[in-house]
C-alpha cells in the first residue's frame, strides 16, 4: 500500500513544510504513485488527466536533484503550449521557494529571444518551455544541456499531436544519456508508446484512473444530420440553458465558424485556437474566466490547460476520434462534486465513435432524439459581466487594489458589481456587472487612478 502523506517521502524538511504552507495536506493519486519512483531516480511513464497534480509529481522530484551551486540547466520541462508552460512555471515556483537561490527560466515563443538569452547567461537551474523555442536556444548556443539531470515531457500526447516529435528528438540528442526522463500524458496512443521505447530506460508505468464518474457528469448524445449541427447546437442551449459552456470542434476554422454563428444569434461566444496572437488569447481567456463571455469554442489543443474552475456544460460539436479525448473533454465539467452536463452531437458517420466511447467507459451512451429538445425562442444567453480594458498595468505599478479603490470610491460602484481584475504588463482588464459598466466608463473618462488618467474601453 502506498501512503498518501508527503511525510512518507524522502524529501527535505523544508519542502515538507513548504507543501504544508501551500495547503497540500496529502498527495494526489498521481503524486502518491509516482513520487517514490521519481525520487529513486527511475524513469517514469505517468498517465493522468488534467488537474490531477502532475506538476508537483515531477516538480518535487526534480528539485531534490538540483545542486544550487552549479549554475547550469539541471532540469528541463517541455510543454506543448505557452499557457501550459506558464502554468507549470507558476506551480514549480511555489515548490522551489523553499530552496534558496534556485533560478527557473521560462523559454517560450512570442517572447523576446534576447531577454531569454540574458536570463540564461545569469545561470538557470530549471528550464520550462515549448519545444520550438528551446530548440532555437540550443541551436544558437545560448542553452547548454550537458549538465542536465532530469528531462520532463509534460502532456506528451499533445506535443506529438502538434507535430513536435522531430524537435523533441533533437532536443533529447543535446542532453546527456545519463539522465532521468519523466513522461506525462493524458492519453496513451501508439505514437507515445513508440516514443517511450526510444527515450526512456527501464521505465516504471503508473496510471491513475480518471476521477470523474457518470454520477456527476450527465452525458447525452444527439444523433443529427451533418447540416443540422448549428440548429441543434442552438436547441441544446435553449433546452439546457447552461450559464456557460465550452464547445469543442476539431479544427481552428470550425471554431471560428461556430463562434461567429453563435454571435450572429446574439450569444457572447469567442473562439480560441492556436492561430491567435498571445495577446488575443489572453484577452479571450480573461473574458471567459471573468464571466463576460459565456461560450468558448475551442480545439482540443487550445483547451488543454485552460485554468477554468468548473464548467456547467461541455458540448461536443463534433466527436473526437479517440474516446480518451472525449473523456478528457467532458472532465472539464462536473468537477469537485458539482454536477455537470456533457452534450455530444454525432452524425451517422460518427456512430463508430459513439461505440468506441461506450467500450471505453464500459457503459451505454444515453442517446436522445434532438426533436425532444424544448426550444425557447425567448432564450437570451447572456453573461453577467462586461470586460473593460485599461491602458495601464504592472509597468505603471497598478495593482488590483488601486482599481478596486477608485471604482468603489470616487466612481461610486458597489464592490459586488466588480468582478475579476487581471493586470498585465502594460494593460489590465476589469470585469464589471452589466448594470454598472457605463458608470465605470464615465468615471475613467475623467477620473484618475493613482494620480494618472487611465483610458478604458469595453471589449466584450
Ligand atoms: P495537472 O498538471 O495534472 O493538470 P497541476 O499540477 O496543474 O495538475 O495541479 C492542479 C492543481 O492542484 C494546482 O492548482 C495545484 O496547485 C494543486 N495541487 C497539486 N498537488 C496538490 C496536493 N497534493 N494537494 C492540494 N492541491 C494540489
Ligand atoms: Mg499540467
Amino acid at each position: 500500500m502506498t501512503s498518501d502523506s508527503f511525510t512518507s517521502l524522502s524529501i527535505s524538511d523544508e519542502q515538507k513544510s513548504n507543501l504544508e504552507s501551500l495547503g497540500y495536506s496529502k498527495m494526489t493519486a498521481i503524486q502518491a504513485e509516482s513520487l517514490p519512483h521519481v525520487l529513486e531516480g527511475k524513469d517514469l511513464i505517468a498517465k493522468a488527466k488534467t488537474g490531477s497534480g502532475k506538476t508537483a509529481a515531477f516538480g518535487i522530484g526534480l528539485l531534490e536533484q538540483i545542486n544550487p551551486r552549479f549554475f547550469g540547466a539541471q532540469a528541463l520541462v517541455l510543454c506543448p503550449t505557452r499557457e501550459l508552460a506558464d502554468q507549470v512555471g507558476k506551480e514549480l515556483r511555489r515548490l522551489v521557494r523553499c530552496v534558496p537561490n534556485i533560478k527557473l527560466v521560462l523559454l517560450c515563443g512570442g517572447k523576446p529571444f534576447g531577454l531569454q538569452k540574458g536570463s540564461l547567461e545569469h545561470g538557470a537551474h530549471i528550464i520550462v518551455g515549448t519545444p520550438g523555442r528551446i530548440q532555437d536556444h540550443i541551436n544558437r548556443g545560448t542553452l547548454e544541456l550537458q549538465g542536465l539531470k532530469t528531462l520532463v515531457l509534460d502532456e506528451a500526447d499533445r506535443m506529438l499531436d502538434m507535430g513536435f516529435i522531430d524537435i523533441i528528438n533533437e532536443i533529447i540528442a543535446a542532453t546527456p544519456k545519463q539522465r532521468q526522463t519523466l513522461l506525462f500524458s493524458a492519453t496513451y496512443p501508439d505514437a507515445i508508446n513508440k516514443m517511450c521505447r526510444s527515450i526512456l530506460k527501464d521505465p516504471v508505468t503508473v496510471t491513475v484512473e480518471s476521477e470523474h464518474s457518470s454520477a456527476i457528469i450527465d452525458q447525452t448524445f444527439y444523433p443529427i444530420k451533418n447540416n443540422d449541427r448549428d440548429e441543434i447546437l442552438l436547441a441544446l442551449f435553449e433546452h439546457h440553458k447552461p450559464a456557460s459552456a465550452l464547445v469543442f470542434c476539431k479544427t481552428k476554422i470550425k471554431c471560428d465558424e461556430v463562434a461567429s454563428f453563435l454571435r450572429s444569434k446574439n450569444y457572447e461566444a469567442l473562439a480560441i485556437h492556436g492561430d491567435l496572437e498571445q495577446r488575443e488569447r489572453d484577452q479571450v481567456l480573461v473574458q471567459f474566466a471573468n464571466n463576460s463571455c459565456s461560450v468558448l469554442v475551442a480545439t482540443d489543443v487550445a483547451a488543454r490547460g485552460l485554468d477554468i474552475k468548473s464548467l456547467p456544460a461541455v458540448i461536443n460539436y463534433e466527436l473526437p476520434h479517440d474516446p480518451e479525448i472525449y473523456v478528457h473533454r467532458i472532465g472539464r465539467t462536473g468537477r469537485a462534486g458539482e454536477k455537470g452536463i456533457a452534450l455530444s452531437l454525432f452524425s451517422e458517420r460518427e456512430m463508430s465513435r459513439v461505440n468506441a466511447i461506450e467500450d471505453y467507459q464500459q457503459q451505454k451512451c444515453p442517446i436522445e432524439k434532438p426533436e425532444w429538445l424544448k426550444k425557447d425562442p425567448n432564450y437570451q444567453q447572456q453573461s453577467s459581466m462586461v470586460t473593460l480594458q485599461l491602458d495601464a498595468g504592472k509597468k505603471n505599478k497598478l495593482r488590483p487594489g488601486d482599481l478596486l479603490g477608485a471604482l468603489t470610491g470616487d466612481a461610486g460602484l458597489k464592490g459586488s458589481q466588480i468582478g475579476k481584475i487581471d493586470i498585465f504588463d502594460t494593460f489590465s482588464y476589469v470585469a464589471i456587472e452589466h448594470s454598472a459598466y457605463r458608470k465605470a466608463l464615465d468615471y475613467f473618462s475623467n477620473g484618475k487612478v493613482k494620480g494618472r488618467g487611465v483610458r478604458a474601453r469595453k471589449i466584450s
